[in-house]
């Protein structure tokens, strides 16, 4: 059956007892305590003893010179700082949106021989409905580069830059967008042998494609969600497949993204 992911989640919290604030903007944040505004414009505060705050993505902020020393950051980077590469940044608004506007070969379309992988590139816009609050905030999500689609897109520009140095060609021969490809992800939530869990998610394709699949935007055939233990025998199993495939030991190649 379809269900939205915000059902999937907070179930999960409401299981443990957990309180859940989302759609929330952080503007302060202060020894144990954080302060919030909320979509509708309010504004509240949490006391917390400890707290995971992940910033707003920007990249790393380079400014880039040419050989003659003409600064190229703007032909480079987007204004948040991301490297610019082949995706269609002149979407506009969210109605005009297409699965097609994410970037396919990662290579920036000025400098051939620069490319942008994984966190590093600069998304089109953003994945959600873009929402602000009434004082004008914008409450967003951030496009998730997680470790997945990062790995393969690395991996397509690897053999791309391969093939291109090889000069079997002069133009990118391998694509990875997330708009064609899936992504498996594995949340623990809860460890032991016998009595722990985790949340197994495979989303395809990563970014929702409404053309293709009406209505939710991703194909229903890979794109599943279940929590159990067999979930967290598979992350430990991953946990201990990636470092041996991060050290290059026997094998590794055939230990998937
Ligand atoms: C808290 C947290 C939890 C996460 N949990 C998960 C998860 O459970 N599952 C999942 O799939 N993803 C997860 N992610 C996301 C995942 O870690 C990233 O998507 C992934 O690491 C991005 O890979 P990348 O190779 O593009 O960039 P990175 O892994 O960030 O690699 C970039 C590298 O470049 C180096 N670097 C930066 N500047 C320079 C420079 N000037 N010169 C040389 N080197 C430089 C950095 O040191 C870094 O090693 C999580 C991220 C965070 C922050």
């Amino acid at each position: 059956f379809v269900t939205s992911s915000k059902v999937f989640a907070e179930s999960l919290y409401a299981e443990r007892g957990m309180n859940w604030i989302i759609g929330a903007h952080v503007n302060k944040v202060e020894a144990g305590k954080v302060t919030y505004e909320l979509l509708d414009g309010s504004a509240g505060e949490a006391e917390f003893d400890f707290s995971m705050l992940i910033p707003p993505f920007a990249g790393v902020g380079f400014t880039a010179f040419d050989k003659a020393g003409e600064d190229i950051t703007s032909k480079l980077f987007a204004p948040n700082g991301f490297m610019k590469v082949d995706a269609k940044y002149d979407a506009g608004a969210y109605e005009n949106w297409k699965a097609s506007d994410w970037p396919r070969t990662l290579q920036n379309p000025d400098y051939k021989n620069i490319f942008a992988a994984g966190i590093a590139f600069a998304p089109p816009h953003i994945i959600s409905k873009p929402m602000s609050s009434p004082n004008g905030t914008p409450i967003n999500p951030t496009p998730p580069r997680t470790g997945m689609p990062s790995a393969m897109m690395g991996k397509a520009v690897a053999a791309s830059i391969c093939d291109m140095i090889k000069g079997k060609t002069n133009e990118p021969t391998h694509t990875a967008s997330m708009s064609e490809m899936g992504a498996a992800c594995v949340a623990s939530a809860g460890k032991g042998l016998f009595n722990g869990t985790a949340a197994a998610m495979t989303v395809y394709p990563i970014i929702p494609d409404f053309e293709k699949y009406p209505g939710t935007g991703r194909d229903l055939n890979g794109t599943t969600g279940e929590i159990g233990l067999a979930a967290h025998w598979v992350k430990h199993i991953l946990h201990h497949a990636f470092i041996w495939k991060a050290k290059l030991k026997p094998g590794w190649t055939l230990i998937p993204e």
